[in-house]
């Protein structure tokens, strides 16, 4: 069984983010990039799926910069067999993402695509569904258990205010949730054997993949700052502060 698992160079999540100064983007600039942290526990499942002799072989694909093979180099060293990484400089949003992973997806026929259920840089939530619309797959998003069994794939899903199994009839796309697995640090030896593992490169229009953005970004800012708190004497002072000066009760 053959899986393609989604990884996504982004903002390393101990990153303060900061928007540029005429706030039309993030900062970027000097900024540490990871795998999506969804992403790892994608990569991670699919390691556990090879170990456990379900999965035979693990193809890690990015769609970003050239940059982005450090990212596939570390999905390489968490098990991942290959990788592939379609190139663009352009910040493509999920559309265009999903439509580049479906052409990988129609090179590659992956008996199940794993993918993070959120990038946390755009906190989209898209790609896994429209990619699994693309390709005409049945997808379960927000995974939280996993286990696959005689062409079908029985999913754990966190949804709100309890969880609900589904079952999909592989190829199917699953998006990991948080509580899927706890990913494990590569080791050094694997870092290593990760460098001599094949990477390939492709571009969209390799691809054929319309990449035009049909959603203009108009600025980002900060959420307007907390004031400090402070230390009341007793509950007469607090009540009195929250009647009169927060107004917040009458
Ligand atoms: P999003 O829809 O942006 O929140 O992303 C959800 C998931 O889609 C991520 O966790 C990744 O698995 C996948 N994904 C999003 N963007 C990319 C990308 N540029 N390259 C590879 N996978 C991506």
């Amino acid at each position: 069984m053959k899986v393609l698992v989604a990884v996504k160079r982004v903002v390393d999540y101990n990153v303060k983010v900061r928007p540029k100064s005429d706030n039309t983007d993030v900062d970027l600039a000097n900024v540490k990039m990871s795998i999506n942290p969804f992403c790892e526990i994608a990569v991670e499942e699919a390691v556990r799926l090879k170990e456990k002799g379900v999965a035979t072989e693990i193809v890690a694909v990015s769609v970003g910069p050239q940059q982005a093979q450090e990212q596939l180099r570390t999905a390489l060293a968490l098990g991942a067999d290959r990788a592939i990484l379609v190139t663009t400089d352009n910040d493509l949003e999920p559309l265009a993402i999903a439509k580049c992973l479906k052409a990988v997806c129609d090179s590659e026929s992956p008996d199940i695509i794993l993918m993070g259920k959120q990038a946390i840089d755009g906190d989209n939530n898209q790609t896994g569904q429209m990619l699994a619309a693309l390709a005409g797959f049945g997808q379960a998003t927000f995974a939280s258990e996993i286990s696959i069994d005689a062409g079908k794939a029985t999913v754990i899903r966190e949804v709100d205010g309890g969880l609900q199994t589904v079952a999909l009839n592989l190829p199917a796309l699953v998006t990991a949730d948080l509580r899927l697995n706890e990913p494990r640090y590569a080791s050094l030896p694997n870092i290593m054997k990760a460098k001599k593992k094949p990477l390939d490169m492709s571009t969209p229009a390799d691809l054929g993949v319309d990449i035009a953005n049909r959603v203009t970004l108009l600025g980002v800012e900060l959420p307007a700052e907390r004031q400090a708190g402070i230390k009341v004497e007793d509950v007469a002072t607090l009540v009195d502060k929250l009647k009169n000066e927060a107004k917040v009760i009458s």
